[in-house]
């Protein structure tokens, strides 16, 4: 009956079914399998060894360390932490992967049966975590960039054997909105926890999304494509727009959606198919013989969960109680660390937490978001906000100017006692300033005045503007409507 929806003209809702698959690097001094330093931005090929390497004869023995971390994710996750769990080989050829398998976890997984929850539409949900396993890193191909080494490819092995976890989510994301939601409340998970520093950009954090379309209220899954290749919370929300209007396209056009992996083209923002579901890869896993299993015990477990830092959930829900703001507020204000620590610092310093709320959620986040920043390259400080904060309370400046000195603190890092006084802000208190300002706008407009008094009340608010006009703004807005009212009698 959907096929033929177009030829009896009805009209069919399509709803999207995402699940995400994310690599997270974990933050340990050496490699899973061996020594290795895993410090990033070194000389190529220095941080290797026999093991990393896959040399004949040698052995790789797991970091413990790494273990643990993916136990602190798989805890924060609310997932079971398997008893037994298994690497496994999965085989490929490519000349960054030395072994000519990649180490990795396949039918016994470390952790299972998980969720995150975001909020949607002020309501919470679930979004299940199927998996999370440990895997080791690829190397990194690098192409010549010179007319010398154009016709080269070099290839650097240090970030070969870098302890990786997989995040596999449920099909139950609904949205790109939803998507981002997710990868950015799991973002927070591992930066709360110290394990990884989810730097999408620097490839510390990827995301790789499964995508396909069902007419709303259906049971069964549509055909799906995987998408890979969106290095930026943004780009994985364009990618799925884009993939989701595609394929519903494709289904409208009576035509149906092939199964395959498809590229996201940052410069075009089109995905670009790169290998059909025949070409997909047969890893042939088998269980590592090189490597025992991991068992782990209930009482390490116990001590890690006892470990635990105070989580995104948990902050946030505390935000709500200790600073009385909205559940919105906090779930922003919470999402990343760094975020959180911000807040609670300006708000130490300047003790209105609404107001230092409104203002980071607002104008600051604004900024951030347009420049495509995180909180911790803000050229404003915490101290910096919570002095300005102080002078729209103590009325040295207006709240309208609080407006502008807040986006030259941004623009220039200066305090914002300095942009005042240089740009001579503060507001005016001052009656006869006022009383001046308001005579020349009524000599300006004798219309206006003789139409208020003739009972048009209305035309009290043009005066205040015309007020603010002329004294660019820094009038203190109480003082101008007390004396209005005087002079217009
Ligand atoms: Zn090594």
């Amino acid at each position: 009956m959907q096929s033929s929806h177009k030829r009896e003209g009805n009209f069919v809702e399509y709803e999207p079914v995402i699940g995400l698959e994310v690599h997270a690097q974990l933050e340990t001094r050496s490699k899973i399998f061996c020594g290795c330093s895993t410090t990033f931005g070194e000389e190529p090929n220095t941080q290797t060894c026999p093991v990393c390497t896959g040399q004949p004869g040698s052995l790789p023995v797991v970091n413990r360390k790494a273990v643990e971390f993916a136990i602190k994710l798989g805890l924060a996750t609310s997932c079971r932490i398997a008893p037994y769990s298994l690497f496994a080989r999965k085989n490929y050829f490519y000349p960054d992967l030395p072994k000519g398998y990649q180490i990795s976890m396949y039918e016994y997984p470390l952790a299972e049966e998980g969720f995150i929850e975001i909020m949607d539409q002020g309501q919470k949900k679930r979004i299940q975590i199927i998996r999370i396993h440990m895997e080791e890193d690829a190397g990194k191909l690098k192409h010549g960039e010179t007319p010398e080494t154009e016709s080269f490819s070099y290839v650097d092995f240090n970030r070969t054997g870098v302890p990786l976890v997989e995040i596999v989510s449920g099909p139950d994301i609904r949205s790109p909105e939803e998507a981002g939601d997710y990868l950015r409340k799991l973002r927070g998970i591992l930066q709360y926890l110290e394990i990884c520093t989810g730097d999408m950009e620097k490839g510390t954090f990827r995301c790789d999304a499964n995508v396909s379309v069902r007419p709303k209220g259906r049971k069964e899954f549509g055909t799906r494509t995987e998408l890979k290749n969106m290095n930026s919370f943004r780009n994985v929300e364009k990618a799925l727009e884009y993939e989701i209007k595609r394929q519903i396209a494709m289904l409208e056009d009576g035509g149906g959606v092939i199964q395959e992996t498809r590229l996201w083209d940052v410069d075009q923002g089109v995905t670009i198919s790169m290998r059909g579901k025949e070409e997909a890869h047969d890893y042939r896993y088998f269980p590592d013989p090189d490597l025992v299993p991991l068992r782990i015990e209930e009482k390490w477990v116990e001590e890690i969960r006892k470990s635990l830092p105070e989580l995104p959930d948990e902050k946030k829900e505390r935000f709500v109680r200790q600073y009385q703001i909205p559940e919105y507020d906090a779930e922003i204000l919470t999402s990343a660390k760094p975020l959180s620590g911000y807040y609670e610092e300006t708000v130490k310093l300047f003790g209105e937490p609404k107001i230092v709320s409104n203002w980071m959620m607002g104008d600051l986040l604004r900024e951030l978001k347009r420049d495509e920043k995180e909180i911790d390259q803000c050229p404003v400080t915490p101290q910096h906000l919570a002095k300005m904060l102080s002078m729209i309370q103590e009325g040295t400046i207006s709240g309208k100017i609080a407006k502008d000195v807040f986006e030259e603190m941004y623009r220039t890092g200066e305090r914002p006692e300095k942009i005042v006084r240089d740009k001579g802000w503060v507001q005016i208190l001052d009656q006869g300033e006022i009383e001046q300002a308001i005579e020349k706008a009524m000599e300006a407009n004798p219309k206006q005045v003789d139409d208020y008094r003739k009972g048009k009340e209305k035309i009290f608010g043009f005066f205040v503007g015309e007020v603010m006009k002329q004294t660019q703004g820094k009038a203190n807005p109480k003082l101008v409507n007390e004396l209005l009212k005087k002079k217009l009698k």
